[in-house]
C-alpha cells in the first residue's frame, strides 16, 4: 500500500527535463523541512489523495489512502492515452516509500523520473534498478537547517550509475562557502554530471538571490563543472500544478 498526495498529467518545471510532458505522482511524507518548501502539504500523510482521471483535463476524483500497488499501477497507466516524455516520482520524498516503490516501478509503462531530495542513500539502493533518470537536490544547510554533506556524496555515487543531473536550490541566505562546498561534491564524484542553480522562489521568508550573485555563481560552479545551467521554477510562471 502507498501513501500518495496527487497523480495528474502536466509539464515539468524544473531542472534538465524543463518542458517535457510527465505523469506527476506525488508521494506523502518527507524526512526534511525546507525552509522553501512549495509542497508543505504533501510532508504528511493525509487520508485523501487526488487522481486525474483524463490527463490535463484536471478532473480529480478523491481516493483512500493508502492505496494498493497495483491500484496506483492501474490509474497511473490510464493516463498514458498521450504521449509522455516520463513519469515523475516526486513529493514529499518518494523514497520515504522505497520499498513500496520499488514493487510499483515493474508495473508502469513509461521511463520512471525520480525527483528526490536525495538524502535517502540506502533506500535509493532499493529503488535505483528501475530508475531511468534522477533529479538529485543538494540542500544547502542555510535552507535546509542541517548539513547532508555525506548523505549527498553517497547519494550521488550510487546514482552516478544511471542518468543523473544535481539541482541546487539558492537564496539570499545561502552563502558562498556552502555553495562551493556543493559544487565541489559533484566535481569530486564526476565533473560532466549537469547542474542545475534554481533561484529560489520567494515563499516562508526565503529571499530571492540577487540577478549578479546568480552570474557570480555559475561562473564559480564552471570552473569546476563542464555543464552548470540556471532555470528557476517555469511551472509557477506558467500557472502549471
Ligand atoms: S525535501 Fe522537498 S518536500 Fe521535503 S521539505 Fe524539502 S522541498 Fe519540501
Amino acid at each position: 500500500m502507498l501513501n500518495l498526495v496527487e497523480i495528474f498529467s502536466s509539464i515539468q518545471g524544473e531542472g534538465l527535463y524543463v518542458g517535457t510532458r510527465q505523469i506527476f505522482v506525488r508521494f506523502a511524507g518527507c524526512n526534511l523541512t525546507c525552509t522553501y518548501c512549495d509542497t508543505p502539504d504533501s510532508r504528511q500523510f493525509s487520508g485523501q489523495a487526488l487522481v486525474e482521471r483524463t490527463p490535463g483535463e484536471r478532473d480529480f476524483i478523491r481516493i483512500a489512502n493508502p492505496v494498493a500497488i497495483d491500484s496506483v499501477a492501474q490509474m497511473i497507466n490510464s493516463l498514458l492515452t498521450i504521449r509522455h516524455h516520463s513519469i515523475s516520482l516526486t513529493g514529499g520524498e518518494p523514497l520515504c516509500q522505497a520499498k513500496m516503490l520499488a514493487e510499483l516501478a515493474p508495473k508502469l509503462n513509461a521511463p520512471l523520473y525520480l525527483e528526490t531530495n536525495g538524502t535517502l542513500f540506502e533506500q535509493l539502493a532499493v529503488v535505483l534498478p528501475y530508475i531511468d533518470i534522477v533529479s538529485m537536490d543538494i540542500k544547502l544547510p542555510g535552507t535546509s537547517g542541517k548539513h547532508y554533506w555525506q548523505e549527498h556524496h553517497e547519494f550521488l555515487r550510487l546514482a552516478a550509475a544511471k542518468e543523473v543531473f544535481v539541482k541546487i536550490v539558492i537564496a539570499a541566505q545561502s552563502s558562498k562557502e556552502e555553495i562551493h562546498q556543493a559544487f565541489n561534491l559533484v566535481a569530486g564524484i564526476d565533473d560532466t554530471i549537469p547542474v542545475i542553480l534554481q533561484p529560489v522562489t520567494p515563499v516562508n521568508g526565503c529571499e530571492a538571490v540577487s540577478p549578479d550573485n546568480m552570474l557570480a555563481y555559475q561562473a564559480q560552479a564552471l570552473a569546476l563543472l563542464k555543464n552548470v545551467r540556471v532555470i528557476p521554477q517555469t511551472h509557477k510562471l506558467m500557472g502549471q500544478l
